[in-house]
């Protein structure tokens, strides 16, 4: 018989009780024991919900107090030396302190897990002496038996995963790190074993890349190592978000079951194992839920799938399962009361998708021929949403294909239009300004809610935020700035607040996913084709420019940002959503252009987050990448200054990518990982105009006019001064204005040290 297995549940509760516990407890409002009894409360409210849908293998050490991959590090001692730790247990303000910076210490980086939207906290080695200070999956396994009488899976990052994902150490010591790490795993391993533990969940995701023969000898060593040290513990090595790279040398590692995708390593996974069988003496887990999108599964389509991979592999030993864990989607379509019928009915987010789980593992049990009854009603709702004509307008898919096949290019070459720009613009050197968003205060969001409740008129709503722009464009003069900006107080979300004006979007009442630490994101959902309606941004940026004779900012959303952070429909090619999404851009921009705006910043923080985890995949997405940025931006006049924003992770092996983008100034993100940025530009050259980030407004840390200034100098080394900008790493939309205005101004300083030293 077939079992269903799950391989991660989202950790932040049906209403983020997560994220309130975590802010509650950060803000001092909250006990640690407190903290930890509600998180506890949380996780077996999750442990008992996959109980009572009838999951088989249930995860354990799948929840989090921030990170897992914080949990891993802090779990072996890996804490960086900046922070005050004297071995044992790292106590929750050292952990929570690398996650988020202390007054003392800057944050550990935080980048991008894979191609999801999870950004985890990357583990520094340098200098740790790895020790196993707690056994986190036995903890988590003891409390799911003792308090459920569930027989938990617990789930592990794997050592090579572990070790690929971290810095600080050179390529040289991998081996050397690796034999400090494989004793600790094998420590856990034990216990676990002795424990009674069927099944440990071992993530690879590493698998889906392609590994080196080092690597391939360092994964052999790994799980030779756990079974012979482990012969009884049932290992399911699991990897997910594509297909695996060397299928042969991973079916032929000593484990006892081998997870993988069939939803996004679809094509891959099974032409290997059509070509090359799959091992008689191992489990398959086999991802055919899709635990990465939103959309309800067709379940008579993904039986006909399992029918065949059971023609592989024997149905005794197959798992039902999801195709990675469901950190990704939001809790339950239960909760939304406002979309159409069509829609909702199109929707699986994670209790759903276990709910498929079940439902065909059962149909799958049953080796039924015909289609099951249970499927008919989901039959029904994916085929009426998959030809509804509410999705579809001809004449936005001519526009958008005339446009693509037309030369997307600004009228003058760089050189030119920037020197005309300066000619207009009149800038000193190192312009200063900031990434658009200023603190979005409890009045701020507190006028909104009045404004969404209608207890406030529209007009009333304008008039605050209005005044909002008054105090900060004063605010921005008076610190010196030269780039000014309205400030984004009418947005709550830079994707939200377009999804909401343009055709084609639909939005969740509670769809949350969790993005890095407590920060949670509700991403819109693209279910038709997109249109624009009216000007989104014109009056405000209009306003705020009428208040100051210097430049204002516009601001936009990029079209591949957009489509990267909403959940997207799945029967056109992404290429189209994100032409559509450019077409519709494009018309904002020219209206900003015709209001008299002359400088405006379209955001693309998230297009490494699309990019294919394949390198066989990733030219052709980052060339209609770029396509979807220059069609959105390439009308303007020569003197209007197009900006765009970057943030988040790393670029130093898409920088031609970003230059083929043609915008005149990008500003990036690069303290938050301690300036590696700069170095990728001694090797590469840049030639447009570039504002590297001076400070992490991830911290609340106020940051020093000295080590601005050495960041500044360090950049100035590889960058032409000329077209350097000084800025922020990012928006300032949750930080406070206190601690803004004074990061600002030590900018400024700085700022005026550099201009005197050059
Ligand atoms: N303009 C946006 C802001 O300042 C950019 C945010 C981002 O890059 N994530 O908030
Ligand atoms: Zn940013």
């Amino acid at each position: 018989m077939m079992k269903s297995s799950n391989l991660g549940y989202p950790r932040i509760g049906e209403d983020r009780e997560w994220k309130k516990a975590l802010e509650a407890f950060w803000a001092g409002k909250l006990g640690e024991e407190e903290l930890r009894q509600q998180l506890q409360d949380l996780r077996l409210n999750h442990l008992r919900k996959q109980l009572a849908k009838g999951i088989d293998v249930i995860p354990v050490n799948d929840f989090s107090y921030y990170d897992h991959m914080l949990d891993t590090a802090a779990m072996f001692g890996i804490v960086p030396k900046r922070f005050p730790y004297e071995g044992g247990v790292v106590p929750l303000s050292v952990y929570y302190g690398i996650a988020r910076g202390t007054k003392d210490a800057a944050a550990s980086e935080m980048t991008k897990w894979f191609n999801t939207n999870y950004h985890y906290i990357v583990p520094e080695l340098d200098g740790a002496v790895p020790v196993l200070t707690e056994n986190k999956p036995l903890s988590a396994y003891r409390e799911a038996k003792e308090k459920l009488g569930i027989e938990g899976k617990p789930v592990i990052v794997g050592p090579l995963t572990f070790l690929k994902l971290s810095k600080g150490y050179s390529q040289a010591d991998s081996d050397a790190w690796l034999s400090r790490l494989l004793p600790l795993y094998v420590q856990i391993l034990q216990e676990l074993a002795n424990e009674g533990v069927e099944w440990v969940q071992i993530d690879e995701p590493i698998l889906t890349q392609k590994l080196s023969v080092a690597d391939v000898n360092r994964l052999k060593n790994i799980y030779e190592t756990f079974a012979a040290s482990v012969p009884t513990l049932n290992i399911m090595l699991q990897t997910y978000f594509e297909s695996v790279e060397q299928y042969t040398e991973i079916i032929g590692l000593p484990v006892k079951g081998i997870g993988l995708d069939f939803v996004h390593g679809r094509s891959g996974n099974l032409s290997s194992i059509q070509a090359l069988g799959f091992p008689e003496n191992k489990v398959l887990g086999a991802g055919i839920i899709d635990g990465r999108g939103i959309w309800k599964s067709s379940l008579r389509e993904k039986l006909g799938l399992l029918e065949e991979l059971a023609g592989f592999v024997n149905p005794e030993r197959i798992l039902v399962q999801s195709s990675c864990s469901l950190l990704h989607v939001p809790v339950s379509v239960a909760y939304e009361t406002k979309l159409s019928t069509e829609l909702k009915d199109a929707l699986a987010f994670a209790d759903e998708k276990l709910d498929e789980i079940v439902l065909l593992t059962k149909a799958a049990c049953r080796n039924l021929n015909a289609i099951p009854e249970e499927f008919q009603e989901n039959e029904r709702a994916y085929l009426t949403f998959k030809f509804s004509k509410n999705r579809k307008r001809d004449d936005i898919q001519q526009a958008v294909a005339t446009i693509a096949d037309q030369q997307l290019e600004r009228k003058l070459p760089f050189s030119e239009r920037y020197a005309a720009q300066q000619q207009k613009w009149q800038l000193p050197i190192f312009p200063t300004t900031t990434i658009g968003s200023f603190p979005q205060s409890a009045e701020v969001r507190k006028a909104r809610q009045l404004w969404r409740k209608n207890e406030w008129s529209q007009e009333q709503y304008d008039d605050f935020i209005r005044k909002q722009i008054d105090i900060w464009v004063q605010v921005q003069e008076e610190i010196g700035l030269d780039v000014l900006v309205h400030g984004e107080f009418e947005r709550t979300d830079m994707v939200e607040f377009f999804g909401e004006k343009l055709e084609g979007f639909a939005f969740t009442q509670n769809g949350w996913v969790q993005s890095y630490g407590s920060r949670c994101v509700k991403p819109p959902i693209i279910y038709g084709d997109v249109a624009f309606l009216k000007e989104m941004t014109v009056e405000e940026t209009k306003y705020a420019q009428s208040l100051t004779g210097r430049p204002v900012k516009g601001m936009l959303t990029g079209p591949i940002t957009i489509m990267n952070w909403s959940f997207v429909r799945e029967d056109i090619p992404r290429e189209q959503i994100a032409y559509q999404l450019a077409y519709a851009l494009r018309q904002e921009v020219e209206a900003l252009e015709r209001a008299g705006i002359g400088m405006i910043q379209v955001d693309e923080p998230a297009v490494r987050e699309g990019l294919p985890l394949k390198e066989a995949d990733q030219a052709e997405y980052l060339s209609w990448a770029v396509k979807a940025f220059r069609m959105a931006t390439c009308t303007v006049q020569d003197t209007t200054q197009i900006h765009t924003h970057m943030c988040y992770c790393e670029f130093h092996d898409m920088i031609h990518s970003i230059e083929a983008m043609d915008a005149d100034v990008i500003s990036i993100e690069t303290s938050r990982s301690h300036g590696e940025l700069i170095h990728s530009f001694e090797v590469n050259t840049y030639t447009k105009g570039i504002g590297l980030g001076v400070y992490d407004i991830h911290s609340p840390r106020i940051p020093g006019v000295g080590e601005m200034t050495s960041m500044i100098e360090r950049a100035l080394h590889v960058l032409d001064p000329k077209l350097f900008w000084i800025n922020p790493d990012c928006g300032l939309k949750t930080r406070g204005m206190k601690e803004t205005v004074e990061s600002l101004r030590n900018m400024v300083e700085a700022t005026q040290i550099a201009r005197s030293n050059h």
